[in-house]
């Protein structure tokens, strides 16, 4: 019996993994489970899933469900404050942590579970785009085995062979074959998408996903931040990584060999695919996903993104190259862009504007040894940065 702790647990990927673990009452326990302020559907996984702990970032949101679950027997230890989610990442009984928040607010909790030496499921990619060198140390040093639940990165651990942490190269893999479905508006024009609302950037065509990252797959932005994260989980460089435009999302990324030999995994998509292998792991979990059914797929298709109509793309390859700071700053902006987009303060186009001054503006500095602070301080000064270009605070 496995003790889990889901960092996120009311959001897309919360709700997904607490399938998969309801689906399994034999083998994981629900430990403690938080969010930032959604009370009531927490108070409802609380009812269903019985944690020992239950976690509202937000103090109003935390008494409310203090409200909602009076009464309720066995009902959890209500906890709020901002350390507290590094404690429930890192209690004893918990031997999983889903890290599932959205966002740099997510790096913390994440680093602790990972210095804790828990097995650590990593779908916050934001995580690893601020500090990959730190949390990849800090989760060799502890021995903590790190697990990807990004479709594309679980597929990729998937088809790469025993030893590949020793150097990709070391072990005959010539490069990665990043997936993307080209999000909702593979083909629109630049006039076009200087008009796309939110409710359009958010209706994914494959995924039902929260409404950042359906955003950060509009502008393609997502697949720059997935570039910088693999660059990290798989220990090699942007030029090892080939981005492949394939509008299905049945692929879900590929592995090819110096002898020709190119591996893939592939599947519905659904999330609680990666979710269950990453909790199962090397062993294999029902996860309640039906299976491919290749007849109703019919075909597969390939193309190369369309560089000039996703700049994002761009700025996270060069940010990548870059190094340094630079993918915090990167990833610090399309925060503050993303969600000034979703609040209808600026247009689709503008988060790559956004983006890209607040890059022009932060020069990128290298990142001392253990410069957790340095990253930290990079992020609360981009955000400030970005911030202030946006219309009406101007
Ligand atoms: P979501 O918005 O649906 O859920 C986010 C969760 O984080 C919620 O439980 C929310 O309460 C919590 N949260 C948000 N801000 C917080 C804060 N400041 N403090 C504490 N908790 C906070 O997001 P999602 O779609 O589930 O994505 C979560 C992460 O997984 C993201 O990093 C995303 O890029 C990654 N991911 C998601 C998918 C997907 O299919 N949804 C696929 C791959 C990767
Ligand atoms: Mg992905």
């Amino acid at each position: 019996m496995k003790g889990i702790c889901i960092l996120g647990a009311t959001g897309s990927i919360g709700i997904s993994t607490l399938d998969v673990v309801g689906r399994h009452p034999d083998l994981y326990r629900v430990v403690a489970l938080t969010a930032h302020r959604d009370a009531e559907r927490l108070a409802e996984q609380c009812r269903r899933h019985r944690p020992k702990v239950a976690v509202l970032a937000d103090e109003g949101a935390a008494r409310r469900l203090g409200g909602l679950l009076a009464g309720m027997d066995g009902a959890p230890e209500i906890l709020t404050g901002p350390a507290v989610l590094e404690e429930v990442a890192t209690l004893t009984e918990v031997d999983i942590v889903m890290a599932a928040i959205v966002g740099a607010a997510g790096l913390l909790p994440t680093l602790a579970a990972a210095r804790a030496g828990k097995r650590l499921l990593l779908a916050n990619k934001e995580a690893l785009v601020v500090a990959g060198e730190i949390l990849m140390s800090a989760a060799a040093a502890s021995g903590a085995l790190l697990l990807p639940i990004d479709s594309e990165h679980n597929a990729i651990f998937q088809c790469m062979p025993p030893g590949y942490e020793r150097g990709l190269e070391r072990v005959g893999v010539e490069r990665i074959l990043l997936t993307a479905s080209g999000g909702p508006f593979l083909h629109r024009s630049l006039v076009e998408l200087g008009r796309v609302t939110p409710e359009q950037a958010c209706a994914h065509p494959n995924w039902s996903m929260g409404r950042k990252i359906s955003v950060d797959s509009a502008t393609m932005m997502n697949k720059g931040l997935e570039l910088i994260e693999a660059c990290w989980l798989f220990g090699t460089r942007p030029e090892r990584i080939q981005i492949v435009i394939h509008p299905q999302s049945v692929i879900h990324s590929l592995v090819q060999y110096v002898d020709g030999s190119v591996l893939a995994q592939l599947g519905n998509p659904d999330m609680r695919i990666p979710i269950a292998h990453a909790l199962a792991w090397p062993e294999r979990l029902i996860s309640g996903v039906s299976p491919l059914d290749l007849f109703a797929v019919g075909h597969l298709d390939f193309e190369p993104p369309g560089f000039d109509r996703f700049p994002c793309l761009s700025l996270a390859i060069q940010a990548a190259e870059a190094g340094g700071t630079a993918p915090a700053i990167l990833n610090a902006a399309n925060e503050v862009a993303v969600a000034a987009f979703l609040g209808g303060r600026i247009g689709f186009t503008a988060i790559a504007e956004v983006v890209a001054a607040t890059l022009d503006r932060l020069p990128a500095r290298a990142v001392p040894q253990d410069g957790l602070e340095t990253l930290l301080a990079t992020d609360h000064e981009a955000r400030l940065l970005a911030e202030q270009m946006l219309p009406s605070s101007v």
